[in-house]
């Protein structure tokens, strides 16, 4: 038994705990004492006050109601208004997820009604708001959660323990140190390998869809990284960058945690399955399988924004709104008891957007800042957002008036869901004619979990979804599309439109099959919204590529003539620009004494470095891949 569960044990009194466990950094008591449960008098709020973790105390399995009672018993204190739409068991947790439309009138005043259910059923429910627009793959995803309920109890315990039960490795000396896997002085496959003599923690695990199989993947054969050793994942936002390469590492044995927000579990689980449908539909073999997709979903560990995580005995963890897409997080670690402090911001947007709050600035302590540099360039500054968009309604105008069709190439999560806010809302003034906003498969699935999590979205549109009932998702401009059938329908009406497909880069998925239909004729435009890596169709056809040749079948290609209108917007993109970046390092507090830049090409990197360090003193330094470095 770990010390810290003896410990808290004395405390207790001894009849009356009949299971300690761990549920990752938290403890969980579990009790067979009806009483006891309701009525512990001030007992376990002073455990609580003297371990200062966070400490819960749960009816055991064993004394709770049946299923299908515990059922009837809730569907009798909830009240119909508010839409229960599903409930799942967790059965080995003694916990029981209620989903229902309006999370409020279930959890009832002062959460009165989650105590009565409690209390009838010995269940300690959780309330989720259940996705307003459906989705299948959302449902499987959040059925997966609970359906190996014990597995998932012993996982979390034994997460614990790791973080528990002291030091596994010997410490000498006191240092701290990051290895790039990946996203050195490049956009794509980021993947930081931070150690302490007693911590292996890797920072995203990406692939870089647009490079060819050598560059694709991060550096996993270095030395220091073996797989069998590392003990935490954390993910700071789902994008195949950064998350593509995460079911790999279960593929190959990793049984540990992935902490990161909970969109960003159901996105970056939505994205690396519809990889797997890429690969196999481009003719390769997938790098992993859906098994282990719903493998890394098991073992994630969702955290809330600032909510304060051991990982290990030695490295403790708070994510930070990025501003970047859904859930995105910078990740703050705190090293070694104040030994060091770093802030790793993955992608991020120091602005604010239709959908999402500016990235955080204010962190408790901070010496090390790993800051992304996407639009680091001194060329790379955006125009004010109310200009791009005003041409980007001028663009969509002129294609409608030619009677044309508007191609968005999209990421699926982020850009995708900003264009169909910012167009709801033309439509809604008037200020752009209706017509169908055809959104295509797998970002229909994702804008359906950004309506399931409004609270990671900004305060206007949390209000039109929660006050106003005016959810901009569910507007009826906006049309499904799911099938390779209904894709030939829509090219084959003709009328004007507006599409919204991924891939957000043109290396593969429908938005190609949309493209090699539409780019023939000079009616149409393709409008590109979100950055473009070196090599993609999306970056020739920016610099203006006219005829690409597509492989079909062995030996045969055929030819495109590209003669449909490109735009590119820069401003609309969900990464900072040049100046917003620059701002941040200003603004950050406390200042960084040192700033490591990666996510950015070479000359992009080196540009900002130097201008960092120009403006500020800091030390900055662009670490290339397989590059390590020594941060204490
Ligand atoms: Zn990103």
């Amino acid at each position: 038994m770990s010390n810290i569960i003896k410990e808290i044990l004395k405390h207790l009194p001894e009849d009356k705990i009949c299971d300690v466990v761990f549920e990752g950094a938290n403890i969980v008591l579990y009790t067979k004492d009806r009483e006891f449960l309701f009525d512990n008098g001030y007992v376990i709020k002073e455990v609580v006050d003297i371990f200062k973790k966070r400490i819960e105390l749960r009816p055991d399995p064993s004394i709770t109601v049946p299923h299908e009672n515990a059922e009837k018993i809730i569907k009798t204190i909830i009240p119909e208004e508010a839409g229960v739409t599903q409930i799942l068991f967790d059965k080995d947790r003694s916990r029981v997820i209620i989903e229902a439309e309006k999370p409020g009138l279930a959890i009832g005043k002062q959460g009165s009604l989650l105590r009565d259910i409690k209390m009838q059923t010995f269940w300690v429910p959780h309330i989720r708001r259940s996705p307003p627009i459906r989705s299948k793959l959302l449902e499987n995803i959040r059925s997966v959660l609970y359906q190996k309920s014990e597995y998932r109890r012993k996982f979390l315990d034994k997460v614990g323990h790791r973080i528990y039960d002291g030091w596994i490795r010997e410490k000498k000396h006191e240092w701290v140190r990051v290895t790039y896997l990946g996203s050195g002085r490049h956009v794509g496959r980021s993947c930081i390998f931070l150690q302490t003599p007693e911590s292996r923690v890797l920072l995203d695990c990406g692939v870089d869809v647009a490079a060819n199989d050598q560059e694709a993947y991060p550096f996993l054969d270095a030395p220091e990284f073996d797989i069998q050793q590392l003990d935490a994942v954390i993910l700071s936002h789902a994008h195949l960058d950064h998350c593509g390469l995460i079911p790999y590492l279960y593929k190959f044995g990793y049984k540990g945690p992935v902490y990161c927000t909970a969109p960003t579990r159901d996105v970056a689980a939505l994205l690396t399955l519809d990889f797997i449908k890429i690969m196999k539909s481009d003719g390769r073999d997938p790098i992993y399988e859906t098994d282990d997709v719903k493998e890394m979903v098991m073992h994630t560990i969702p955290l809330g924004y600032e909510e304060v995580t051991d990982v290990t005995p030695d490295v403790r963890i708070t994510l930070y709104n990025a501003g970047h897409n859904l859930g995105s997080s910078m990740v703050h670690l705190h090293i070694g008891n104040g030994l060091h402090n770093i802030l790793y911001t993955g992608d991020m947007k120091f602005g604010r957007t239709n959908l999402l709050d500016p990235a955080v600035i204010d962190f408790p302590r901070l010496e090390t800042l790993m800051i992304e540099s996407t639009y680091g360039g001194k060329d790379n500054d955006q125009p004010p957002r109310e200009e791009v968009e005003a041409v980007f309604v001028t663009k969509i105008k002129e294609t409608l008036e030619r009677r044309g069709r508007v191609l968005i190439p999209v990421l699926g999560v982020g850009r995708a869901q900003e264009i169909m806010m910012i167009l709801e809302s033309l439509i809604k003034r008037g200020d752009l004619e209706k017509m169908p906003i055809y959104i295509d498969g797998m970002v229909w699935d994702v804008t359906a979990i950004h309506s399931a999590y409004p609270e990671f979205l900004n305060s206007n549109v949390r209000k039109l979804i929660f006050h106003k009932n005016e959810n901009p998702f569910l507007s009826d401009v906006f049309k499904e599309v799911g099938s390779q059938k209904e894709r030939m329908q829509i090219l084959e009406e003709k009328g004007p439109c507006v599409i919204l497909a991924t891939s957000g880069m043109m290396t593969g998925g429908p938005c190609v099959e949309y493209f090699k239909e539409l780019a023939q004729s000079k009616r149409n435009t393709l409008i590109i919204v979100s950055y473009q890596s070196e090599g993609t169709l999306g970056r020739r056809l920016q610099r203006g590529d006219k005829e690409i040749i597509f492989p079909k079948g062995p030996n045969k290609s055929e030819v495109v003539n590209v003669e449909m209108e490109i735009v590119t917007l820069e401003g609309l993109s969900g990464h900072s620009s040049r100046k917003q970046l620059m701002a941040f390092v200003h603004k950050c507090e406390p200042r960084p004494k040192r700033v490591l830049i990666n996510h950015g090409e070479v000359s992009r990197c080196l540009d900002f470095a130097s201008s960092i360090h120009k403006s500020t003193g800091i030390e900055t330094s662009c670490p290339r891949n397989l590059d390590a470095v020594r941060l204490k």
